[in-house]
């Protein structure tokens, strides 16, 4: 390799510079670096990034040019097809290495796989960095060579793994090229809702980019880690860390969610368990892209086969008009409708308020888990398809690991132990907000004085319920009967409560 030849930093699901092992090597070896991010829209087809994605997008590598910038090599933007996108780069350049961050799911594989035949051929080395898990897949494996079907004993083998390894500091300089090559407008890709209203809903929601997940990090472990154990289960407080979307667009790495969380539990002990019990949620992320990873299939079909049979509700009509109900937030379940109208308007819904919003879609609606999915893909800045994928699936019953068929869940008493002041509804359902906490979760049960004096008014100021709760259960658990094959494994994340 002559001395001056470029090297390329392909970006996809790593937008960040610390902790970034294929940037670091690339600047540690003196060479100037060509940092390239490939939109394309129209290869992606299915698993393109949603809408609200796109807009989180649009931030990012806004925020990731910048610090690019300033530290010397401007990001490329290219749209259309990778592999082609990356081999003309080269030509162009006279690079003759392409490093990269690797990919788990089925369509970066693939692209991988097509990047590794190009770069064979015109011999340019092709570098390929760890990708955003703390484990690579292949790695952890049950005592007979599986990948595992089972979280609890997964998480334990990962934590026998070792501790992974340290994040890696951003670099202080990259050297860039004298000449810099052409690259898009960010603005001319268009990836900004053009619906006003929801992108200043997100705006306001969200910082996207490294620094933005850095102080949400930091914020996180400083203030409500110590009582994450307690209160993650709680919509109606900051009890969570709010870090999926940077974690989804790589710019917060697990790495540095790890060590993070462990050095402020060894500093302050009261941590500790704050500490382990959001480390194992990271493992949840980690263990559906290790099921997306040996499985693939998970993205589209029942990861229980026999659930290929399931008899949802046939009646195309009824399904459509509660579709859209679920969708709007107009159900009648005030936690469902909530949880709804918090995804539309800020992008991210609560962990538990999604699985109620995704129990009550498959069961109490007998809609099809992929229909749900759908929607989160187009809605949820996190929208991560080995994640929302597998815990569709989890939902639904379909999944590996997965609720048992017969857990429906409650959406009143879900409501009443999780939001018990009714904080969450009031925020995101204003018309029921002066209900009293009796009856916020279940407006139908309030006597008409009540209603008046809280100016509802049932079926017109806001819905009655769409379906009946123990209605919609029977049915459920009869359709669920008709599968006579299950197995039923009652084993699961430790959501118990219905
Ligand atoms: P925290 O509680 O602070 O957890 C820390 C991190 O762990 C999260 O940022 C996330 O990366 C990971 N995590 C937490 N819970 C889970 C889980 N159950 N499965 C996998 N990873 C988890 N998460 C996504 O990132 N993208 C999705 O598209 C997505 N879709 C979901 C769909 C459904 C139906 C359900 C029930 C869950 C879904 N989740 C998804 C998982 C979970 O709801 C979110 O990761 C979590 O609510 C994000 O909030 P947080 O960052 O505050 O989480």
């Amino acid at each position: 390799m002559g001395s001056q030849n470029p090297v390329i930093i392909w970006f996809r699901h790593d937008l960040r510079i610390s902790d970034h092992a294929a940037l670091s090597a690339a600047a540690a070896s003196g060479f100037p670096v060509i940092p390239v991010y490939v939109w394309d829209d129209e290869g992606e087809a299915e698993w393109g990034a949603g809408s609200a994605a796109r807009w989180w997008l649009h931030y990012s590598l806004r925020a990731l040019s910048l610090g690019l910038e300033r530290l010397g090599a401007p990001l490329v933007l290219r749209r259309g097809p990778v592999v082609r996108c990356l081999m003309q780069l080269a030509e162009e350049t006279g690079a003759r290495v392409v490093s990269h961050t690797r990919g788990y799911d089925p369509a970066a594989r693939c692209i991988e796989e097509e990047l590794h035949a190009a770069c064979a051929k015109a011999g340019i080395e092709l570098k390929r960095f760890a990708g955003s898990a703390l484990f690579e897949p292949e790695a952890i494996r049950t005592r007979t060579g599986e990948p595992y079907r089972v979280f609890t004993p997964f998480w334990r083998a990962c934590q026998e793994a070792g501790a992974p390894r340290s994040p890696l500091p951003a670099p202080e300089r990259l050297i860039g090229l004298k000449r810099e090559p052409r690259s898009d407008a960010l603005e001319d890709w268009k990836l900004t809702p053009t619906t006003p209203d929801w992108a200043a809903g997100l705006r306001a929601a969200w910082q996207p980019g490294e620094v933005g997940g850095a102080q949400q990090l930091v914020q996180f472990v400083d203030s409500a880690m110590a009582s994450y154990a307690s209160a993650r289960d709680r919509p109606d407080m900051p009890g969570t860390s709010r870090l999926s979307p940077y974690l989804h667009f790589g710019e917060v790495s697990p790495r540095q969610c790890w060590h993070a969380a462990g050095l402020a539990a060894a500093v302050d002990p009261a941590k500790a368990k704050g500490a382990q019990s959001f480390l194992r949620e990271i493992g949840w992320r980690e263990f559906s892209m290790h099921l997306l990873f040996h499985y693939p299939k998970l993205a589209t079909e029942p990861f229980r086969p026999e659930f290929a049979a399931f008899p949802w509700s046939a009646d195309k009509t009824e399904n459509a008009r509660n579709l859209t109900a679920w969708q709007r937030g107009t159900t009648g379940y005030p936690i469902v409708d909530a949880g709804m109208r918090e995804l539309w308007q800020t992008g991210w819904m609560h962990n538990r308020v999604r699985m109620i919003v995704a129990s009550f879609l498959c069961k109490h609606l007998l809609i099809p888990w992929q229909e749900g999915a759908r929607w989160f893909w187009d809605t949820l800045v996190d929208a991560d398809i080995a994640n929302n994928q597998a815990s569709w699936q989890w939902v639904a019953g379909s999944g590996a690991d997965a609720a048992p068929y017969f857990r429906v869940f409650n959406p009143i008493l879900q409501g009443s132990k999780f939001d018990p002041a009714g904080v969450y509804v009031r925020s995101y359902v204003p018309e029921i907000a002066l209900l009293p906490t009796r009856y916020i979760h279940s407006p139908w049960e309030a006597p008409s004085a009540v209603l008046e004096a809280a100016g509802v008014t049932l079926g017109k100021t806001y819905p009655r319920p769409i379906v009946d709760h123990a209605a919609g259960r029977a049915r459920a658990l009869a359709a669920y009967a008709r599968l006579k094959s299950i197995d039923d494994v009652a084993t699961g994340n430790g959501d118990n409560a219905t």
